[in-house]
């Protein structure tokens, strides 16, 4: 099996990348300890600095995964709803979420490209390491401002493209080898973690995604780059 090294139908993305979420699910918080040295922990900390949940908004989180920022925005008192297409992912989530004794998130399945949420339903949407595994990452972007309210956020933590001299190419260097034969040890699955390498590598730079966001009709855009630009938060406000 291969993914991601060659170009496949878009209709394909979407069941490709679900066989891989499916495939890491229940190795996947430790294999991000393993890959980022723990790092992912303190970029998350500081996405949900940026966010600033408050008690009483209503807040999703797409693409939400095993609940790493839902669990962060919960302390807040906010209403989240956390939803990834990924239901293995989800049921990762729900299991923790019952282990560390959180709970009031609503847990859904949901494609980020169509939601079932009314209009202007959110006050703020984040999404976390989970735009670049979208196939059609402009609708989603589309949805993202549908579904949030006017004076709304959206924030979005992703790998990106360092423009520090040298430092590009040796994560290049350590993904490329390391990662996948991480996988293999930890997850027993190299092909995943390929296409997770891969999918960074071809996920559009700083201001060409930021471009996109503007494009999806949201206003004073902003770039975060973190190790500059190594993962990036990006945001911007409905207006
Ligand atoms: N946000 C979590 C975190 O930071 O730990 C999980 C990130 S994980 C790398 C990416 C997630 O995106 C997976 O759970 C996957 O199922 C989800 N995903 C991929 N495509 C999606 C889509 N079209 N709609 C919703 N979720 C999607």
């Amino acid at each position: 099996v291969s993914f991601g090294y060659e170009d496949i139908p878009a209709t394909e993305k979407t069941a490709r990348v679900g066989h891989v979420f499916s495939n890491v699910a229940r190795n996947y918080d430790r294999m991000n300890d393993a890959m980022s040295g723990g790092m992912h922990r303190l970029w998350k900390d500081q996405f949900v600095a940026r966010v600033k949940p408050r008690e009483g908004e209503y807040i999703l989180d797409m693409a939400g995964g095993t609940g790493d920022i839902a669990f962060r925005m919960a302390k807040s008192g906010a209403a989240i709803t956390v939803a990834d297409i990924n239901a293995e992912m989800l049921a990762v989530g729900i299991d923790r979420a019952a282990t560390r004794g959180i709970d009031g998130l609503v847990w859904t399945e949901a494609n980020a490209e169509k939601l079932v949420f009314p209009d202007r339903s959110f006050d703020a949407y984040t999404i976390a390491f989970g735009i670049r595994n979208v196939t059609d990452i402009p609708a989603a972007l589309r949805e993202a401002h549908r579904v949030l309210k006017f004076g709304g956020r959206f924030f979005c933590l992703e790998f990106s493209t360092t423009v520090w001299p040298g430092f590009g190419d040796v994560y290049d260097a350590y993904s490329h080898r390391l990662v996948p034969k991480l996988g293999q040890m930890i997850a027993g699955d190299a092909d995943s973690y390929r296409y997770l390498i891969e999918s960074i590598r071809r996920f559009p730079d700083m201001p060409k995604f930021e471009g996109m966001i503007r494009d999806a009709g949201f206003a004073r855009t902003k770039v975060e780059p973190i190790l500059g630009g190594l993962v990036a938060i990006h945001s911007g406000w409905k207006i």
